[in-house]
């Protein structure tokens, strides 16, 4: 899109975001409803396996459900506001993406280097809404979810949201400054794996198999465990990864040994037990792969459709 000559910048704008907003939205909600929908199905269909899982005694009310499915979708606006800047900052120059086939390479070490910028990102804003001055007015709103569900993913409230939303257009402002045009998909598998990632920690039932924190290659992986700890006691204020709170002594103390407790090992002649039975369930699954399919196909789509200059 170029602008005219009787084309204020204004109107420039106005015409991108209305054109793009919808699309932005659509993008953002459908991995939020995605990630939060497959993960739920998963723990209904098999719910003796997540049973035996449960992290908390407590469960999860009707209340909690709904608070944190619209707060989610308030974050989802949020988000679409964020990455639309996003897309105007390509625009007009201020910020490098490449929408073009790139290399395998590229891909790997830029989503690497997000996935730890971000992880120490979120350690130290998360930190600084936990101190007494920021507390109540940006992360109280997520604490209400003494016992999350995968729905509690975006479950901010605008302050906190918007602090969250910030790091994509800061993040790719700075690498822009060094020259470097990040690779659009690096920054879809980034997006994906974080509300992925966001969903399992709020799982409320541990998804990682026995053995993860005893296993020196992955223990610094956080499970569910290490983030529903922080929802029922504090500590772990990490995302991704379990170094930030190691180096900076705020893992929880029994953090290992409530993981052990809470990933039993998976008995393999049980398994078929485990499988779904009644026709709902198995009508459950197809719905949910139909539903993930289509909009994680239109999900691509739809970024692609985005302004490429
Ligand atoms: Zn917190
Ligand atoms: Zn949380």
């Amino acid at each position: 899109m170029t602008v005219s000559a009787n084309q204020s910048a204004l109107e420039y704008t106005a015409a991108l975001v209305g054109q793009h907003f919808f699309n932005v939205l659509y993008f953002d909600l459908g991995r939020y409803l995605i990630a939060a929908g497959v993960l739920t199905a998963i723990l209904f269909v098999f719910r003796k396996w997540a049973n035996a899982r449960k992290i908390q005694t407590r469960t999860a009310g009707r209340k909690d459900y709904v608070r944190e499915t619209l707060s989610s979708l308030r974050t989802v606006f949020v988000f679409g506001v964020t990455t639309l800047a996003t897309l105007i900052g390509k625009e007009t120059g201020i910020i490098k993406l490449s929408l073009e086939s790139t290399t395998l390479i590229t891909v790997a070490w830029q989503f690497a280097l997000i996935l730890v910028v971000h992880d120490a990102y979120f350690y130290w804003i998360h930190r600084a809404m936990h101190s007494k001055r920021l507390f109540k007015a940006t992360h109280l709103h997520h604490h209400k979810s003494r016992t999350p569900t995968p729905w509690a993913a975006y479950s901010f409230s605008t302050w906190e949201a918007a602090a969250e939303a910030a790091f994509m257009p800061l993040f790719l402002l700075v690498t822009s400054l060094f020259g470097v045009a990040y690779a659009g998909f690096a920054l879809m598998l980034f997006l994906w794996n974080m509300i992925i990632r966001n969903v399992m920690a709020h799982a409320g039932h541990e998804l990682f198999p026995a053995g993860w924190v005893d296993t020196p290659i992955l223990r610094w992986i956080s499970t569910t465990t290490h983030h529903d700890l922080h929802h029922a006691q504090g500590y772990n204020y990490g995302f991704y990864f379990t170094w930030w709170d190691k180096w900076m002594g705020t893992e929880h103390p029994r953090y290992a040994e409530e993981f052990r407790k809470n990933a039993q090992p998976l008995r393999l002649p049980n398994l078929a037990r485990l499988l779904p039975k009644t026709s709902a369930e198995k009508a459950s699954i197809l719905v949910t792969a139909i539903l993930a399919s289509s909009m994680t196909l239109g999900g691509p789509t739809a970024l692609m459709t985005l302004p490429v200059a």
